[in-house]
């Protein structure tokens, strides 16, 4: 008998839109942004008085008196359902804060991921044979196809990213359960330095090693702080600006994914530390362990980066795994950086630097990262052998939807 199990997947389009479409798409954006800031604002003065924070439902009441109200008539325009799953985002980046997995949830601004999301098959049509899609309050918008996306529709997200209009629709369908056909278990260490290590001794290079973009990235944002502002040709700057973003977030996406498709092809239990990635970029910039030597972590720029790099590895780490049949392991990291893998000698002085470890009881030498990666890889063995998952590692749960087919324009 073969084990069949429901596959989530996400497959992303460039849309067509007409003018008016984009007009609409731009407006519903810009209610989704005004939603989420509103119920943002509001949950802070709440807080700020001692008031207990307003849960979803709360929230999609006091939407449905905006979009009613007279401060806001232009509300109403915007389809509900995408608004509401704004206030799911935000209940989301709640506790996220509060399980310490992100920052707190911050005001969403203008021309950064705008997108809207349609949460309900029902009201989406999907019509493949023609190109095209059907959302509420937009109508059939055509896009550039570049594969089917089989299975049935659960929800759609429009999204602006370089001056395009993408929509990524999410389908479901039943496959085969897949028998691994790797046999071998492999620990990661990720770090700044190099943003993975295994306990092979390979690693990846760190994902700010795309300079050549970021090179131009730089000379164009210094022309475009040198036009007027909201000039035309400021204006072109901008554009240019923005779709020089957009090329860099789709190489270190296609990294990603080529780094994760390898890993899950090759290995049927991955063991990861299951860092809390706020602490990571913490101790990157340089107050937890050591001094953050070597680190150029310290712009915004770079510890979103790494943040984002982080999240979405583990993510596709998760989902490629299980789709293969695989496993990721989260083991709780405990002394990965200070115990000698070879004699088990627990000390400081084992890490000698940043990058050395060499065991002071039995004189093991190995790259600092290394030793890390084979530490987490030990208890992951420990898990899957007698079912401990409480102690010292955990499975980690999988999160679906991925966009396999990145069209890139
Ligand atoms: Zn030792």
């Amino acid at each position: 008998m073969i084990d069949v199990t429901k596959r989530l997947q996400a497959f992303k389009y460039e849309l067509m839109p007409t003018g008016e479409q984009q007009r609409d798409m731009r407006r519903f954006a810009g209610a989704c942004r005004f939603v989420f800031n509103q119920a943002l604002s509001l949950q802070k003065a709440r807080y700020a008085q001692g008031e207990k924070k307003l849960g979803y439902a709360g929230l999609c009441r006091l939407l449905t008196q905006w979009r009613n109200g007279t401060e806001t008539p232009w509300l109403k325009d915007a389809p509900t359902h995408p608004l509401q799953q704004t206030l799911k985002d935000l209940e989301r980046a709640y506790t996220n804060f509060f399980a310490k997995r992100a920052d707190f949830p911050r005001f969403k601004k203008k021309g950064l991921r705008d997108s809207l999301r349609y949460p309900d098959p029902k009201q989406i049509k999907l019509d493949q044979g023609n190109r095209r899609i059907f959302l509420p309050k937009l109508g059939w918008l055509r896009y550039r196809n570049s594969r089917d996306a089989p299975g049935a529709v659960r929800n759609a997200t429009v999204s602006l990213s370089g001056g395009k209009w993408f929509v990524s629709i999410q389908t479901e369908r039943e496959v085969e359960q897949p028998v691994p056909q790797a046999t071998s278990a492999i620990g990661i260490d990720v770090g700044v330095a190099r943003f993975a290590t295994f306990s092979d001794s390979t690693f990846l290079a760190p994902l700010n090693s795309f300079k050549n973009h970021e090179v131009r990235l730089r000379r164009y944002q210094r022309a475009m702080s040198r036009k007027i502002r909201f000039s035309n040709n400021w204006k072109k700057a901008k554009a240019r600006v923005q779709r020089i973003h957009a090329r860099i977030g789709n190489a270190r996406r296609d990294y990603l994914h080529k780094a994760t498709t390898t890993i899950s092809n090759n290995h049927a239990m991955v063991c990861i530390e299951d860092l809390q990635v706020r602490n990571m970029v913490r101790s990157a910039a340089g107050s937890i362990d050591a001094p953050g030597k070597h680190v150029r972590a310290k712009s915004g720029l770079n510890k979103s980066i790494l943040d984002q790099g982080w999240f979405e590895f583990r993510r596709q780490l998760a989902y490629k795994l299980a789709w293969r049949g695989g496993s990721l392991i989260a083991v709780q990291p405990q002394n990965t950086s200070r115990e000698c893998p070879a004699c088990g000698h627990v000390a400081a002085v084992n890490r000698q630097t940043r990058a050395r470890f060499k065991c002071v009881a039995c004189g093991y030498e190995n790259h600092a990262d290394v030793v890390g990666a084979i530490n987490v890889l030990a208890p992951g063995h420990r898990v899957v052998a007698c079912g401990d998952s409480a102690q010292s590692g955990r499975l980690a749960k999988q999160e679906p939807t991925e966009e396999t087919a990145q069209i890139i324009a």
